[in-house]
């Protein structure tokens, strides 16, 4: 059996090189005798672990001293409650930019808990580009400012954060996280579920200005309490342990491929090698405005939607999987997380070509 190029957006691949050290420690864990899987959370093991993890990921990341960085079990959309029940404090608002179906799924959960001021508002443009940053109403009374940094859907993405003034600045980073250096100063809150680029699915990360903590109100949940984790360092609960054991070979190995610097430059090149192929080509497509095209998720259509199935069944023979795009746009769509080896896009651009010149 081989391994496939896994283009799929999330749960996503994780490289080749984890899954075996995950393989090789799975009976026999830190010489206990035992997986991570079976291990007390509050062992000293465990916790070293953590520890290890944590302070992999603020080298990584450069995260100041004045950041907490939690590990909560748990999707990341639970964080489109958590973030208006933690960060509202006494305000009543919150600045929200929509630029895709994810942006407007948080949006829709905060609007349970306060008044929802969409700042910026990228409908118009069938989520295929975002609003001209001087076109944004926001309101300085604001909580805080939300956006979604990659939209992985419709494959659109924030070139760089955007500058807001003192209102805090969210970020949902699910789909972007340690695809590229991010300045965390920059940001009141970061959060990203673990599925699309730090291993497998269940695991949440959040960073966060200790500024911000201890303004929850009275009605949130203890487990969504960022305040109360930070004190407790995410072990309140049993954490999703295998979840963390995975993000934190993660670190481990991005720190081996020279940290998040060389990840942005392999990055650049494995996005421009299908963009400049699609854009070459007149069989496919892609529809987002060039500047703000996502590095991580590239969706494209075909001339003729009736090849779909044939272009799958294809690229399936061809050893590449979980091409078709998502159910709310069709079409087609390759994710390119860190763990897209190059020769997987070489692989994907001369696979096109060829079923091009077939039809
Ligand atoms: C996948 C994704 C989510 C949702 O993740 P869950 O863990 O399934 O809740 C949220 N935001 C973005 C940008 C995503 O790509």
């Amino acid at each position: 059996m081989s391994r496939v190029y896994n283009f799929g957006a999330g749960p996503a691949a994780i490289p080749t090189d984890i899954l075996l050290q995950a393989k090789e420690e799975l009976l026999d864990w830190d010489d206990l005798g035992m997986s991570v899987m079976e291990v007390s959370h509050r062992s000293p093991h465990y916790m070293k672990m953590m520890q290890q993890a944590e302070q992999d990921l603020r080298e990584l990341m450069s995260i100041p001293d004045d950041y907490s960085v939690l590990f909560l079990a748990g999707p990341a959309r639970a964080q489109f409650s958590a973030i208006p029940l933690n960060l509202l404090g006494d305000k009543t608002t919150a600045d929200y930019i929509d630029t895709g179906i994810w942006s407007r799924m948080a949006i829709e959960e905060a609007q349970r808990y306060c008044k929802v001021n969409v700042a910026a508002d990228a409908q118009e443009f069938n989520y295929f580009d975002i609003p001209e940053r001087s076109t944004w109403q926001l309101n300085p009374d604001a909580a805080y400012v939300y956006y979604t940094d990659n939209e992985t859907i419709s494959g659109v993405e924030f070139p760089e954060a955007p500058v807001v003034g003192d209102v805090p600045l969210v970020a949902d980073m699910t789909s972007s996280i340690l695809s590229r250096p991010m300045d965390v100063t920059k940001f009141g809150l970061i959060f990203a579920g673990s599925q699309k680029n730090m291993g497998c699915a269940g695991l949440t990360v959040i960073i966060v200005r200790n500024d911000l903590l201890g303004k929850a109100m009275p009605t949130t949940p203890t487990v969504f309490d960022y305040k109360f984790q930070a004190e407790k360092q995410s072990l309140f609960y049993t954490p999703t342990t295998i979840a963390c054991y995975m993000a934190g070979l993660m670190f481990q190995w991005l720190k081996q491929q020279g940290g998040l610097k060389a990840m942005e430059e392999i990055n650049a090149i494995k996005a421009k090698k299908l963009y400049d192929f699609i854009d070459a080509s007149s069989f496919y497509s892609n529809p987002v405005n060039p500047t703000v095209r996502s590095r991580m998720n590239i969706p494209f259509i075909l001339a003729d939607s009736e090849q779909d199935k044939a272009f799958l069944d294809g690229a399936h023979k061809a050893g590449m999987s979980a091409l078709k795009g998502h159910r709310l746009v069709g079409g087609m769509r390759a994710s390119i997380y860190n763990a897209m080896p190059m020769s997987g896009v070489d692989r994907l651009v001369e696979y096109m070509a060829e079923f091009e010149r077939g039809v």
